[in-house]
């Protein structure tokens, strides 16, 4: 399929802007420039009039659990521990495949008219969450959570490793597996050596949760003696490419331990936020050159999958934090929630700009409404006045997955009234058992 998205405004996050045109063929972009510049030899199946529309790179979610959309607003306003043991754990012990399909459904929907074209999830039943992506047609790097100290911990990684090798670079590449110890607080080191050495064996990366609160810091510290990010580099974690979410308390050989060893790090303002974590130091991170993605978090610590309010909220969470307006300026909040979190999947030589010979992962945001007029600055826009239902038309690996606010690839009514149909059953199965 060649698509031809004419006169947009395009913000490539590589390089500069300028007004023009976009050609895509067999899911990659084959040109991009000024208008009228597509070369006369290319004959669209398609062509996107995109007068008064910003073109993005798709934003990447680079930290989510998609299933957990069925618990959103089920349990708010409680310590992380408390939410977990009390609240969250016993609704997910009584979890079906199929529940999970239908939440990863509902996620992915919101992603798609949100903006996000690919999204870094960690659950369970990670078959039904790549049956969701398939579907739905967006891009994500999926990995089953693995909870060390959990009584089938060994038949969880078992399962990962059947996960990877039946799904990784599936559905045309869109789809890529890594593994998941959950944290060190759950992943005890003899428990983390079974996972990487899975790790080398299938060549994929890890996704972890790192340093999120004080409580777990001062626990492995009481523990291990060293901070989770030191500890995590006493068993070599950082040997193999890594995505951290969270790295909210970070000491300075910390950030240059993530510096040195290229870790990826996925940062959830607003789940921070709501849980009492604490202010990421992003500013630093960045400084240190450490990669910084946005992630959301699951919606039940969020509670919605917005990449384009988490862009402003990392923006107005460091400056406010630092008490600096100057620190996380918009473009930089831009690259973090588009090639940041490209990098930090290990994705950034397919996606994350708009580049000639990059997947086709784009987003045209309409630029023609009240709250984002006068047009003097585009990106300011995206990142200060936007909002999600300014996703006008979305393309994943060249196909067009929704077009004027249209999804076209799967039935909304049907997954809003099923999922709430599961997120109901689902309480009542967890206050039975
Ligand atoms: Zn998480």
């Amino acid at each position: 399929m060649r698509l031809l998205i004419e006169n947009a405004y395009v913000i490539p996050v590589a390089g500069d802007q300028f007004q023009g045109d976009i050609a895509v063929g067999d899911g990659r972009i084959i040109h991009l420039g000024p208008a009228g510049s597509v070369p006369e030899a290319f004959t669209p199946d398609e062509t996107l009039d995109a007068t008064g529309m910003a073109a993005t790179p798709g934003l990447v979610n680079s930290h989510t659990h998609a299933a957990m959309t069925l618990f959103r607003g089920y349990a708010d306003d409680l310590p992380l521990m408390e939410w977990l043991g009390e609240k969250i754990w016993p609704v997910e012990a009584v979890l079906t495949g199929e529940d999970i399909y239908r939440g990863s459904l509902l996620a992915g929907l919101e992603m798609l008219k949100s903006g996000t074209t690919t999204f870094a999830d960690q659950y369970f039943e990670m078959d039904q969450v790549a049956r969701a992506v398939e579907e739905i047609g967006l891009r994500a790097s999926l990995c089953r959570g693995l909870i060390g100290i959990a009584p089938h911990a060994d038949q969880a990684l078992a399962e990962s490793r059947d996960f990877i090798r039946n799904w990784h670079g599936a559905a045309n590449g869109r789809i890529t597996a890594m593994l998941g110890p959950h944290a060190p607080y759950t992943c005890p080191p003899s428990y983390l050596e079974k996972v990487l050495a899975a790790a080398d064996e299938l060549g994929v990366g890890l996704h972890i949760h790192l340093s999120e609160t004080r409580t777990e810091i001062e626990q492995i510290q009481t523990e291990y003696g060293c901070s989770p990010i030191e500890l995590m580099e006493k068993v070599n974690l950082f040997e193999r490419p890594v995505l951290a979410a969270h790295c909210v308390h970070l000491s300075e050989a910390d950030m240059e331990i993530l510096a040195e060893k290229r870790v990826g790090v996925a940062h959830n303002p607003q789940s921070n936020m709501k849980l009492g974590s604490g202010i990421a130091p992003v500013a630093r991170m960045l400084a240190a050159g450490i990669t910084v993605g946005i992630g959301t978090d699951g919606a039940a610590s969020n509670n919605d999958l917005n990449m384009v309010e988490e862009m402003r909220t990392a923006a107005l969470l460091q400056k406010v934090g630092l008490e600096n307006p100057t620190v996380l300026p918009a473009g930089q909040v831009l690259e973090m929630a588009t090639v940041g979190g490209a990098k930090a999947l290990g994705l950034a030589e397919q996606i994350g700009t708009l580049e000639v010979g990059k997947r086709a992962d784009i987003v045209l945001w309409n630029l023609n409404q009240a709250h984002l007029c006068p047009l003097h600055n585009v990106q300011a826009h995206l990142v200060y006045s936007a909002g999600r239902a300014d996703a006008d038309t979305v393309i994943v690996d060249g196909r067009i997955l929704m077009r004027g606010r249209r999804v076209l690839t799967v039935d909304e009514e049907t997954i809003l009234r099923e999922a709430g149909c599961s997120a109901r059953a689902l309480v009542t199965r967890a206050s039975s058992a």
